[in-house]
């Protein structure tokens, strides 16, 4: 999947959700929300553009920026892809050499008294990329 098939699928998805669900739409109406968590929410506009919008809470609750970088795009596609696995496809895959991830133990989460909460010292996959961390662990 390029870049093309992504902004496709993404306008199919907005397309069905005005239909079914239009809480799925970015407010700007471009944009499909392909997970949410509180205070975070990922997009792929209809151009194939993968962004998380950000509740910074600064100064008050509802205080948005958006996250363009490589990790955040990895991030949304990582939890995209467990509800839409097509989207799987964008994800670096994991080489035989990559360790798991120390700080969550493997499993992508971390404890927060009883919450759990997204590992981001591997970015949720549970696993360190050796070739996009330059080695270090
Ligand atoms: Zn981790």
């Amino acid at each position: 999947m390029n870049r093309n098939n992504l902004a496709a699928w993404a306008r199919q998805r907005i397309d069905e959700a005005r239909r079914a669900s239009p809480n799925l739409i970015a407010p700007s109406g471009d944009a499909f929300m392909v997970w949410g968590t509180i205070g975070s929410c990922g997009y792929i506009s209809a151009e194939g553009d993968v962004y998380l919008e950000e509740d910074t809470m600064d100064p008050v609750p509802g205080t948005f920026i958006f996250r363009r970088d490589e990790r955040a795009r990895r991030q949304v596609l990582f939890f995209a892809a467990r509800r839409y696995p097509e989207l799987s496809a964008y994800l670096p895959k994991r080489s035989g050499g990559d360790p798991d991830c120390a700080a969550c133990i493997g499993t992508g989460w971390r404890s927060a008294g009883e919450h759990k909460i997204f590992c981001e010292t591997c970015d949720g996959r549970g696993w360190i990329d050796m070739a996009s961390s330059g080695g270090a662990a």
